[in-house]
């Protein structure tokens, strides 16, 4: 059998410096877990501009559907600021997103012990927090139709339009019910079925999937709006929370910052099974290319190293070896090493991306 395929895109900024210490995890994987992935690494972003004048190229884009699985450093910078939209490095992340119709984002919000003492972090941090948020990707405000700024008499007019068809729904519907089912078998969909007709839609759709696919799923409804009030009130009451584009968008980062740095979260989109019954999908760190700190080796590849973790689970049916990575993690974060982005304590000095590195592997 041949193995698992993984297609790396380093991309720009830190992305490259990141992608370093994940590469040095895969090696280990493939010495000591027998774990042998068949690699290839290709350019995407600002990169993949400069040598080939597009942010992604066609190629590299039949390469992404046809792999197990795509890992993503960032892309962007300022030096791509002054470029036509067509063709900024965003434009190749999202082409990637949309023709591998990823449609489930999942975006965890945990936090790690060892940074749980907010005080050295100088930042409101919850202890123990772990929580799962599925953001639908492909759809919603951020696409529907008609979009645009309009004359309207004398004046302008700027016009979004939020759209789900059932199918959407009942698809990222899925994704939440099975990642419940994995989890604390507890799912809370979010919408504002008060003042939307897509949130009646979406709230009919999702209890109908859970009444006749999930009815041991314990599954509520919540307005978003609530729903950033109870996740900042008491945010450990969620498990899995599944929600539409924009407001996914909004309570994902909110998440976030309950636990801590950017530096830290990882990410998984995800999109419809393929024939080997797993689903296509892209990992990626939240955090982008961070270009004030890039090329200096300050960089956090914990985020990065998190979502090769989340690629192990979900792609490649090997979730003792995801934990025994997050669990290294955590030893290392437990034994004190930092980066600059976990510093707040005077005195401690901060250690380098490859050392950060390192100490992962050498916990493994
Ligand atoms: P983008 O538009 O790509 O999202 P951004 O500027 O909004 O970029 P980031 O590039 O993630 O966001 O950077 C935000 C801040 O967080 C920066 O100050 C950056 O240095 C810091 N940061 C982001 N990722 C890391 C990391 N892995 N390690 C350390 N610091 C980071
Ligand atoms: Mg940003």
């Amino acid at each position: 059998m041949s193995n698992p395929s993984l297609l790396i895109l380093p991309g720009d900024g830190i992305g490259p410096e990141v992608m370093a210490e994940v590469r040095k995890i895969i090696g280990w994987y493939g010495a000591n877990r027998g774990l042998n992935f068949d690699v290839s690494e290709d350019l995407v972003g600002g990169a993949a501009y400069d040598k080939h004048g597009t942010p992604l190229t066609d190629a590299t884009m039949a390469k992404a559907q046809e792999v197990d699985a795509v890992l993503l450093g960032a892309v962007g910078g300022p030096k791509y600021d002054v470029l036509d939209f067509s063709v900024k490095p965003e434009r190749g992340l999202l082409r990637l997103r949309k023709e591998m119709d990823l449609y489930a984002n999942l975006r965890p919000a945990q936090c790690f012990d060892a940074l749980a003492d907010f005080s050295s972090l100088k930042k409101n941090v919850v202890a123990g927090l772990d929580i799962m948020i599925i953001r639908e990707l492909t759809s919603g405000v951020y696409f529907g139709e008609p979009r645009g700024i309009f004359k309207e008499g004398n004046e302008r007019v700027g016009i979004n339009t939020q759209r789900y068809t059932e199918s959407e729904i009942e698809r990222v519907a899925r994704s939440g019910f099975e990642m419940a089912r994995k989890r604390g078998n507890k799912l809370c969909s979010m919408e504002k079925a008060n003042v939307m007709e897509s949130g009646v839609l979406w709230r009919e759709v999702v209890q109908r999937i859970g009444d006749t696919e999930y009815p041991d799923v314990e599954l509520s409804h919540m307005y978003a709006d609530a729903g950033a009030m109870q996740l900042t009130r008491w945010p450990k009451q969620f498990d899995v929370i599944v929600t539409d584009n924009l407001f996914g968008d909004l309570l994902s980062d909110l998440a976030a910052m309950l636990t801590g740095s950017l530096g830290m979260l990882p990410s998984a989109s995800l999109g419809a099974p393929m024939a080997n019954g797993r689903p296509k999908a892209l990992y990626e760190p939240v955090h982008g290319s961070a270009p004030d700190i890039a090329g200096q080796g300050k960089a956090n590849p914990i985020a990065c190293i998190l979502s090769f973790a989340m690629a192990l689970r979900y792609s490649f049916d090997q979730g003792d070896e995801a934990t025994r990575l997050e669990k290294a993690v955590e030893a290392v974060l437990a034994d004190g090493f930092r980066t600059a982005d976990l510093l707040g304590e005077e005195g401690v000095s901060p250690v380098s991306t490859s050392e950060m590195g390192d100490a992962v592997l050498k916990a493994l």
